[in-house]
Parts: structure tokens; sequence; C-alpha cells
């Protein structure tokens, strides 16, 4: 599923081939990508509006368009953004035709992906904050902020770092690079790291996000680059995907371990596993690896 990278890598790409251009035409294949809203109605309000700006908001792609409408683009597992495809691909689900004849169009085999348009800075708003916690990589991702929202939580660390509504556009991929750099054992309880650990939280994410950025994302499943390329960041990856396979540091076994219900990758020499506290039961190792 594309992260915070992979989203602010497309943004890049996009951004000079769509600012200041008009939407000649859209066309919406697939009447889930506007639900509730009818892909026709859809279309009428993308048809003439000038793209002003493209911005990101965590896994969100926002497409700041004129009379201050907002089309807020979600890829979910396998949403796809070809620039100029050769052909139509398979799984084409949105085609939008621009004013100087390039054309963009949204593939989705698996059709989680939503396209979501809105009226007004205040509904974006609204939309955004209802779903958004911090943006990492801003001015306001503090190692306080963290600790702030991490109080009391009983959670293991991992999954409260992947809940959008706490920290926004952190994945799978991302969360357990991050948790190595900060050498933290994502079972750990979020309420019970100190305010170093959340400093090296912190640094571990920011790290982790802009190494993804800088290889332009991650490609270990449908994530692609407008012309279809493929990004580097799985060549980089230091413990995700990695099991059986030494630590990058210290040498020791990566092991792949089950957190609320994701699979997990983690140096057990690195990152300490957290000491079970007398009559506690051991929690959250239970359920299904999504991957
Ligand atoms: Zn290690």
């Amino acid at each position: 599923m594309p992260e915070l990278p992979e989203v602010e890598t497309i943004r890049r790409q996009l951004a000079p081939h769509l600012t200041g251009r008009t939407i000649a035409r859209a066309q919406i294949l697939d009447p889930r990508w506007t639900r509730p809203d009818s892909p026709g109605a859809v279309e009428a309000e993308l048809r003439g509006s000038e793209v002003e700006r493209l911005e990101r908001a965590g896994k969100y792609l926002v497409w700041v368009l004129s009379s201050e409408r907002y089309l807020l683009m979600h890829l979910r597992m396998t949403g796809t953004l070809l620039f100029d495809p050769q052909a139509a691909p398979p799984h084409t689900r949105v085609l939008l035709d621009l004013d100087d004849g390039h054309r963009l169009v949204y593939v989705d085999p698996r059709r989680f992906g939503t396209g979501h348009l809105l009226h007004g800075a205040l509904a974006r708003g609204a939309y955004l904050d209802a779903r958004l916690g911090i943006e990492p990589l801003t001015p306001e991702f503090t190692t306080e902020h963290l600790r702030a929202l991490g109080r009391g939580r009983a959670a293991p660390v991992k999954a409260f770092v992947l809940d959008q509504k706490r920290i926004a556009g952190v994945g799978n991929i991302y969360a357990d690079e991050a948790l190595f750099r900060a050498g933290i054992h994502p079972l750990r309880p979020a309420g019970r790291l100190t305010g170093a650990d959340w400093a090296r939280l912190r640094e571990g994410i920011e790290e982790a996000l802009s190494a993804g950025i800088e290889a332009k994302g991650a490609s270990i499943d449908d994530f692609r680059h407008i012309d279809g390329a493929r990004g580097s960041f799985q060549d980089c990856f230091l413990v995700h995907r990695r099991a059986g396979l030494p630590c990058p540091r210290c040498g020791t076994t990566i092991r792949k371990i089950v957190v609320g219900g994701r699979g997990t990758y983690v140096c057990e020499r690195c990152q300490p596993k957290p000491r079970a506290r007398p009559g506690s039961r051991p929690r959250a190792g239970a359920g299904t690896a999504r991957s």
C-alpha cells in the first residue's frame, strides 16, 4: 500500500504536469471511486476546473482546483496514477484529459481507492481533520507532541504509529523501519516509552520517511511512478521483509512477528523485548499477518 513517501513521490512527479492545467474531460468508469457521490456529478465538477496546486496530506493526494474545489484521492491498496500511458491499461477506473492534450489514468485492480470532491477549505479541513493526526516532516511533529499523544496508551507502539488519526501517512513498511532506527521493540506499550524513546522514535520516523522519499518510494507490490517505473526503497530496507537475514547493525537474525494483525520485522537485540509485568498476560501478538 502506498504510504507517505510513495504518495509524495507521485505528487512531486505529477505537479509539473498538472499545475496550471485545466481538466478538459473526466471519465469515471467505476462508481465505487466517488461513492456516495455519483460519477456523473463529479465528472461535471472536474470538467473545466483548473489545477491550482497539488498537495499531500498523510496518504491523500489533494488536488486544489479553481473555485475552491478539492479532489481528495486515496490510492489505498493497489491504486496507481499513470501519465500518458501508451494504451489504456487493464483495471483503468478514471481518465482525466488535460487541455494540453495529455492524459492521466487512474488504475486500481482491487478498487479500494477513492476520489472525493469537496467544496471549500472548511469542508476539506473537516474531512482531513476527522481522518488524520499530525503530519510528520512538519514543525508540529515534535517529541513533546508525540509523547502527549501516547500518554496512557496501552497499545503496542507499532499500532500507535500506524494509527492515521495520531500520525498521518506512516504504514507498515515505514513503521518497521522507524522502530528499528529508534531501537524500540514494536510490542512495547506506547504509554510506557520514556522521553528519550519518543525523541528517538520521532527521529526514526523522520529518517525512514525521508529515506523513502529520497529513493522515490518502495515498489514491493503495485506501487509505480507515473511513468510505470518502480521506486527503489525496497532495496534499502533495514528490517522490513528481511526475516532470516542478519540485522545490518549487529548481525542478529531478523525475526518476523505479528503485531495488531500486521507482519512485523524486528531485530530483538537492537530492539529489546518488553519485559512482561508480573500477572500480565501477553497481548496483541494474536491474529493473522496481512503481509
Ligand atoms: Zn540488530
